[in-house]
């Protein structure tokens, strides 16, 4: 199996109480993959940085054996995303958004990448996250993932793509900006109506529900000793979904279910340090491990 993700490569730089940390390596599709690679060997990247991009962190996604014929270098500034967080850890406030590079990328899918089986389309422009779908031959399963900036600039685009979406990722406030209701029930059947076959709904440090058709899966939050820096929770916990359903050789409901425990289970590594720096160290050992804990965690 092989999955292929389209979204962003940043350098963001963090404010938290515990520190301010610049031009770290980020982005949605750089968590997803380093998240995914756990399960899933073959992962593919698509995305575009600048000529300003440290090859030290071109080395990392290496070292990781992430797959980056789809990740070309334009001439410019690599995306950047600035955010703070407060005390509560929850919704970063974006303190800047530069696309730089990411305002004019224009994908081509390399030819071995379009047959991948699993697609994500990581946090970017709807319009990108289409012009990639169309490229593909046939995939078994499409997720895609968003953000408040492109539901209140790209929001026509996006429900578009929803259509042609089997998994929906998206936090419990963009889910109710979407829908425009405030009761998160009524927003995901709201939202399942645009055309996902399934949504998981992210609520941070409560956990996640999964919506489809008329059953609800509700799964808490690991209780964490040490949040340092939530940025790419989010995407960490798709990568770590995706990797674990590639890896799967069937799809049904238990593997799904499972699989939502083994995201929220990487999401934990990805806040206990700024940036990859903990994400990235840790080993298959370490997650098995946490699996377990979170196993205990919630049976009776
Ligand atoms: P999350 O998993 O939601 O915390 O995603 C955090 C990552 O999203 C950061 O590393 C940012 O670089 C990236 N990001 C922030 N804003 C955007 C945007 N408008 N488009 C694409 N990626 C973004």
């Amino acid at each position: 199996m092989s999955i292929l993700v389209v979204g962003s490569v940043a350098l963001d730089t963090v404010k938290t109480p515990f520190g301010r940390c610049k031009d770290i390596l980020g982005g949605s599709a750089t968590y997803f993959s380093v998240s995914a690679s756990f399960f899933e060997p073959n992962v593919n990247l698509v995305a575009v940085v600048g000529n300003d991009f440290p090859p030290k962190y071109v080395n990392l996604l290496k070292e990781k054996g992430i797959d980056l014929k789809g990740m070309v270098t334009k001439k410019g500034k690599t995306f950047r995303w600035e955010g703070e967080y407060g005390w509560d850890f929850s919704n970063p406030e974006t303190i800047a958004t530069h696309l730089n590079v990411l305002s004019r990328f224009n994908p081509a899918i390399p030819r071995e990448y379009r047959n991948s089986e699993y697609v994500f389309l990581a946090n970017i422009d709807p319009q990108i996250q289409k012009q990639v779908l169309n490229q593909m031959a046939r995939p078994k399963l499409v997720a895609c993932d968003t953000m408040n900036y492109w539901i209140e600039n790209k929001r026509k685009a996006l429900v578009k793509l929803l259509k042609k979406v089997d998994i929906f990722l998206l936090n419990e406030s963009e889910a109710k900006e979407l829908a425009g209701d405030a009761s998160l029930v009524k927003a995901a059947r709201a939202i399942l109506k645009l055309g996902p076959k399934k949504i998981i709904v992210k609520k941070g440090e409560h956990g996640s529900l999964l919506f489809s058709g008329n059953s609800v899966f509700s799964t808490p939050a690991y209780l964490m000793e040490s949040i340092f820096d939530p940025t790419g929770a989010g995407d960490t916990f798709a990568g770590g979904v995706l990797g674990y359903l590639a890896a799967c050789k069937t799809q049904n409901q238990a593997n799904l279910r499972r699989a939502i425990v083994y995201g929220s289970v990487m999401a934990t590594f990805a806040v206990e340090d700024f940036s990859l720096r903990r994400l990235a160290a840790i080993t298959r050992a370490d997650v098995v491990r946490r699996f377990k804990e979170f196993r205990k965690l919630t049976h009776f």
